[in-house]
């Protein structure tokens, strides 16, 4: 069989050492195998030529040949056009340009016949294709071609003459050598099931698919394989850690939990809740090892589900601990569990970076005699030097950063791995939680506290400070507090930005007979720790700061969100930024502040956040404006988003079903035993060698 990876492209004919090195630096494209694999980002429709006299307005994308007859520019300014009138002998039709006129005249020639390619359109009555494709005849190979593939190519390569008709050409060699069958990468009977193309079409006819059908079954071959393996990698993994490690078994819930919940609960938990809970329990009592990701909207009451989790393992002489992801965040939690389980004889400690010396001495020998029964801190600290001779439980709170390697490491604090709570309020589509968290299991608190006003949002320009101010000031008479953000401050960066310092001085001066504070990240903890307990304590009125509140910070009292720049946000930290208020009983604001000019993915931004509360709906409008490469948390999750052919906002149907395909397949072949399957599990192994070394971590 043909091994295309370890042909260099540079023996292909016509591409020799020059135009290697910039396949090589340009595309890293180094074998033919990797040629094969750069995929056409659209295809022209060359198998059937239209008549002029056929045209009208509600054609897709079609295909003429014909002769320029004359030119013609028409208006001034910004109505400037130039138009072109083809004919082919059935009629005549209007090509219209708006921009490059002079590129196009000097261009095209009377008198030559040209293929041309666009979408007809009607205006004033009359047919007419805008900004046409326009290709000589001599280039196109007509009919025997089907689709022709488009590639996208560098500046530099096109300076060089590697443009896309020049791809193609390579392309089309390769594909004639490709005579004997590649190297499957799917297995027979999956390939039957889903009635797939085999690799080999499949590659044929994503280059140069005779029809439009063919090429979506080619592309439905390849975006299965490249899905599927992302799940099967996933799952394979997280069953082999099943088989490997069992899981503590929480038996009972003994008199810890039901003193707290009779006694010192002072709200009735929600349905969600509740439910919450219940899948917990299970996963705890199951003998299996839990793995589990708890998706809550901001505010919806994690915490406290964690907390009457790790209760459960103190039930069953157990420790526990919650890691978050800051200092403030860890002392706030600290506060808030020693306050909730006030009078119960439960040992609670909290350790961070800035605990030293003595105390942290103490703390440490503490734990290991089993004498401290909760600890709560920052993550490096806990991962580094802690050591729980009975950690039964551990909750990781906000972090959507928290990839399976890290938790691995956890695993390494006892024989056996502890349950693990990942808690995120950050929602995460459907389909990025498959693949991030494709191992965890996912429960969803999606209901709020009974009493809860939605946050009212809106978007405000620049130059209506004096409203805002003036609106500031009226929450202030009415007892309530103010957050005032800005964007992080980077000095090197020099975008005209009212910074976070500017801000604040403009505020003081704007609120003399107001206590104001200020927190960003580049100052000393303790300093930081000072301001944020001015706020919490009610001392300071108005809080300007930078992102460092984004997360979790808990002052009921606060009500207005002011986001200064909020065009340079991103909408999932918009959002975190907005739940920081509506926390209370009282109505609460978010004002986005944005200058006048606005690009149009911007726009769509701030009006989906003045639109909806809703996190998953923010998160689904995220990945879809922005695609999952850029979102947070893909970067650490040790899984290659740099898919090929595949769309995670676009492919969902696609991959909840490969996932379900890769689920049975796991479970029906535990051992990776069947020979039916042995394709698959080759193909891991390789596949593990280029991308994360899973094994490594279980
Ligand atoms: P999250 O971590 O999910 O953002 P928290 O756990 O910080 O939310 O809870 C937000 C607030 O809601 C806290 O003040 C908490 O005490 C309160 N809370 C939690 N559960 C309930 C409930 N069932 N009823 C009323 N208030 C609740
Ligand atoms: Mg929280």
């Amino acid at each position: 069989m043909f091994d295309l990876s370890t042909r260099d492209i540079q023996f292909l004919s016509g591409v020799g050492p020059q135009r290697a090195v910039l396949l090589n630096k340009e595309l890293q494209i180094y074998s033919l195998h990797d040629l094969l694999y750069y995929f056409p980002y659209k295809y022209i429709d060359r198998s059937h030529i239209y008549h002029i006299a056929e045209i009208d307005g509600n054609m897709p994308y079609i295909q003429l040949k014909g002769k320029i007859q004359r030119f013609e520019t028409l208006g001034e300014g910004k109505q400037r056009r130039l138009i072109a009138y083809l004919a082919d002998g059935t009629g005549t039709i209007e090509l219209i340009w708006f921009q490059g006129i002079k590129y196009v005249i000097n261009k095209y020639k009377l008198s030559q016949e040209y293929i041309v390619f666009g979408k007809p359109s009607i205006y004033n009555n009359k047919v007419n294709i805008a900004h046409p494709d326009i290709d000589n005849v001599s280039d196109v190979v007509l009919s025997s071609m089907g689709m022709q593939p488009y590639y996208n190519t560098t500046e530099k390569m096109k300076r060089n003459f590697l443009n896309s008709h020049a791809i193609e050409k390579m392309m089309s060699i390769v594909i004639k050598q490709l005579q004997e069958p590649l190297l499957e990468t799917l297995s027979a009977k999956i390939i039957a099931d889903y009635h797939l193309m085999s690799l080999t079409e499949a590659l044929r006819n994503i280059h140069f698919p005779k029809n439009p059908d063919l090429l979506r079954r080619a592309q439905y071959r390849l975006k299965f394989e490249e899905l599927f393996y992302i799940q099967l990698t996933i799952l394979r993994y997280s069953k082999d850690r099943q088989q490997k490690y069992k899981g503590y078994v929480f038996t009972t819930i003994g008199n810890i939990f039901h003193t707290f919940y009779s006694q010192h609960l002072p709200f009735q938990l929600t349905n969600a809740q509740k439910r919450v809970l219940k899948e917990i329990r299970k996963d705890t009592g199951s003998g299996r090892q839990m793995n589990r990701l708890l998706q809550g909207d901001v505010g919806s009451g994690k915490t406290l589900v964690a907390l009457m989790c790790m209760l459960i393992a103190l039930d069953n002489g157990y420790q526990a601990c919650m890691i978050a992801p800051t200092e403030i965040l860890a002392h706030q939690h600290y506060e808030t569990v020693k306050s909730l389980l006030e009078g119960m004889n439960i040992r609670v400690e909290l350790l961070t970076g800035s605990i030293r010396g003595k105390k942290r001495k103490a703390i440490l020998s503490a734990l290991s005699a089993k004498e401290i029964h909760l600890l709560i801190g920052t993550h490096a600290v806990i991962e580094d030097t802690v050591n729980f001779p009975a950690l039964g439980l551990v909750v990781i709170d906000e972090q959507h950063r928290f990839g399976v390697a890290q938790r691995a490491r956890l695993w390494n604090k006892s024989i056996q791995p502890p349950h693990v709570l990942v808690m995120t309020a950050t929602p995460i589509p459907r389909t990025l939680a498959m693949t991030i968290y494709g191992d965890l299991d996912v429960s969803v608190i999606d209901e709020l506290p009974p009493g809860r006003k939605p946050v009212n949002t809106i978007h405000q320009f620049d130059s209506r400070k004096e409203s805002l101010y003036r609106f500031i000031r009226q929450q202030i008479t009415e007892g309530r507090q103010i957050y005032i953000v800005y964007p992080l401050i980077r000095e090197s960066e020099k975008i005209d930005l009212k910074n976070l310092e500017e801000g604040f001085v403009r505020i003081c001066e704007e609120f003399p007979d107001v206590n104001v504070c200020k927190v960003h990240g580049k100052m000393k903890t303790s300093d930081k720790d000072e301001q944020m307990r001015l706020f919490v304590s009610g001392e300071a009125r108005i809080m300007v700061a930078t992102t460092v509140i984004e997360v979790g910070v808990n002052v009921p009292n606060a009500s207005v969100m002011v986001v200064e720049n909020a065009e340079r946000f991103g909408l999932s930290q918009l959002h975190q930024l907005r739940g920081r208020v509506g926390r209370g009983a009282e109505q609460s604001y978010c004002v986005l502040v944005t200058n006048y000019k606005l690009a149009e993915e911007t726009r769509k931004r701030l009006e989906i956040m003045v639109r909806t509360n809703d996190g998953f709906e923010i998160a689904e409008a995220d990945l879809k404006l922005r695609g999952p490469g850029d979102l947070e948390g893909t970067q650490q999750s040790g899984i290659p988003f740099d898919l090929k052919i595949a769309n995670l906002a676009r492919d969902s149907q696609l991959l909840q079903q490969v996932r379900g395909i890769a689920q049975a397949i796991v479970d029906a072949d535990p051992m990776n035993t069947n020979p039916e399957n042995e394709i698959l599990w080759e193909r891991l192994k390789a596949l593990r060698k280029t991308n994360v070394n899973w094994s490594s971590i279980s």
